[in-house]
């Protein structure tokens, strides 16, 4: 049996205006279990005017209200958590235990929201002159919008409409039509938690949705993550038609092994960085750079790790690894590891072919190693977000670093090292926005913000914490005196402190 998934606009779940629909599968089954609308430029007009009306109200509405209505939202959050994560690994294939982990991270961020009236508070300079003072205050900006990948169906999206809605904005979120369950079941949470209607809207779609959200007059704001062509395209189009835009984009993330490295932590890290999720995450490590005799203590215990990964239906509890997420990204992952072949990398472990009993019609492939990869080749260079490890050789520290700073990514980075003195280098050198020393997977929490560097964001500001905090609100500054203060007669030169 199938189900139809459609918008959720001003309140309530509707089926919206649209003829277009697109196929949601199991990826561990193959079987298709629902279809979604592919909302049309009506429905993103519905949902913004929806989103437009809600916010004068809900812009007065007092910080520590929104923040207690944002704290039961939190604790229906945390009595439904597993719901959540139950139907995103249906519909993304990650094994439960990960899709916990990522319902729990976007939590973080819901948590740090209730946090906001703290967050707004102002600045304020008393006697700026005689008898003037100068404060600044920031205050929302409107409807905001959210584009949203497949890869993290909960978390992202809680990266973004939190804060922006703690903020005193609306929201309109357009999520990934691949695993768009976890959306809807979120619009009825924040409306079970007391959001006025409209405050927060989900509009399902493609590019037809995102195009009428970006052309849109009352769109002020766009928070982007996905692909680095569509965060470009995102940032290029958003501001042109004079939108605030943050835009994150692809990755290609290294980790440093130093010679000095506690080895068998460092294979833990890799092979749970490479592999977890799939591979199919933004902070997943895609290059390990093995400097001097690394290599030879590496090498061999990531064959018999990647070998033994235990690939099943993510709902099984001893899973560690699931389903790649469609049959087309299995087909693009197993084309990489085609070129990889071609271009001379050496294959020491082929995930291709792996099928798992009872479950054949799945989207299965095993984790895949390849060792002497050169920057030059294609699986180097470009994102496969896949489970596909690349070792690369390097002599010494200056060439792992050279490398990561000529990547045209820059999301995340690991070293692993017992030397103070290289980690403290490396964190200062090293052209990438998030950095973990001995952590594989650093993931900023939510009151530090997330965001890459180079062609991983465009836009200047990351994501949540307090950078998503001047994100969602608009600067003011107002100068005050009473008219006891004023000085008769008019002043032509440049006013300054008196
Ligand atoms: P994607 O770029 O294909 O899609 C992202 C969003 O953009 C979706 O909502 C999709 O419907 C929409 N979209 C797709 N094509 C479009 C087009 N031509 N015009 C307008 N909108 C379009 O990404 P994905 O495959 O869903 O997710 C995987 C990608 O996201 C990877 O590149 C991964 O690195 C990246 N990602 C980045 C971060 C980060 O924080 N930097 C986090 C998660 C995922």
């Amino acid at each position: 049996m199938t189900t139809d998934i459609g918008q959720y606009i001003n309140g309530a779940r509707v089926p919206g205006t649209t003829d277009r629909f697109q196929d949601v599968t199991c990826p561990a089954t193959g079987e298709v279990t629902g279809r979604v609308a592919l909302g049309s430029a009506a429905d993103v007009d519905a949902a913004v005017s929806a989103a437009k009306a809600a916010f004068p109200d809900w812009a007065d509405t007092p910080p520590l209200r929104r923040a207690r209505i944002m704290n039961r939202f939190l604790a229906l959050l945390n009595e439904r958590k597993e719901d959540l994560a139950r139907a995103i690994t249906n519909e993304h294939g990650k094994v439960f235990t990960d899709a916990c982990g990522e319902v729990e991270r976007g939590i973080d961020i819901v948590e740090f929201a209730c946090g906001i009236p703290q967050l707004l508070k102002g600045d304020y300079t008393e006697q700026v002159s005689r008898g003037m003072d100068n404060w600044t205050l920031r205050q929302p900006i409107g409807v905001c919008a959210g584009i949203t990948p497949f890869n993290f169906p909960a978390m992202v999206p809680m990266w973004m409409f939190p804060v922006a809605i703690a903020c005193g904005n609306t929201f309109v979120l357009k999520p990934s039509p691949t695993d768009p369950s976890a959306s809807l079941m979120i619009a009825d949470l924040m409306k079970e938690a007391g959001f006025p209607d409209g405050v927060f809207n989900v509009v399902q779609g493609d590019k037809a949705a995102v195009d009428a959200l970006l052309a849109h007059p009352d769109v002020k704001a766009v928070s982007f993550v996905g692909s680095t062509p569509i965060a470009n395209y995102i940032y290029e189009t958003g501001a042109r038609n004079g939108k605030r835009v943050q835009a994150l984009g692809g990755a290609k993330n290294h980790m440093l092994v130093m010679p000095d490295a506690d080895m068998d932590k460092a294979v833990d890290a890799l092979v749970g960085a490479a592999f977890g999720s799939a591979g199919e995450r933004c902070m997943a490590i895609s290059v390990a750079l093995l400097v001097g005799d690394a290599a030879e203590q590496v090498i061999p215990k990531l064959v018999e790790r990647a070998k033994a990964l235990v690939i099943k239906n993510g709902l099984e509890l001893d899973a560690e690894m699931g389903p790649i997420v469609t049959k087309a990204a299995l087909e693009r992952i197993t084309g990489y590891i085609e070129k990889g072949v071609a271009e001379g990398a050496d294959l020491l472990v082929d995930g291709r072919g792996n099928s798992v009993e009872g479950h054949e019609g799945g989207f299965w492939l095993g984790g895949t190693l390849f060792d002497n990869v050169t920057p030059e080749m294609t699986i180097y260079l470009e994102e496969i977000f896949g489970p596909v490890l690349s070792c690369v050789r390097v002599k010494d520290f200056a060439e792992g670093l050279q490398l990561i700073n000529d990547h045209e990514f820059g999301n995340g980075v690991s070293v692993f090292t017992r030397d103070g003195n290289v980690a403290r280098e490396f964190g200062r050198r090293v052209e990438v926005g998030m950095v973990g020393v001995n952590v594989p997977i650093p993931v900023p929490m939510a009151w530090h913000g997330f965001g890459g560097w180079k062609r991983s964001l465009f836009g200047d500001m990351h994501a949540y914490g307090e950078e998503g905090v001047r994100f969602y609100t608009k600067q003011k500054s107002i100068m005050q005196r009473w008219p006891e203060s004023i000085e008769k007669g008019a002043e032509f030169t440049m006013p300054v402190s008196k």
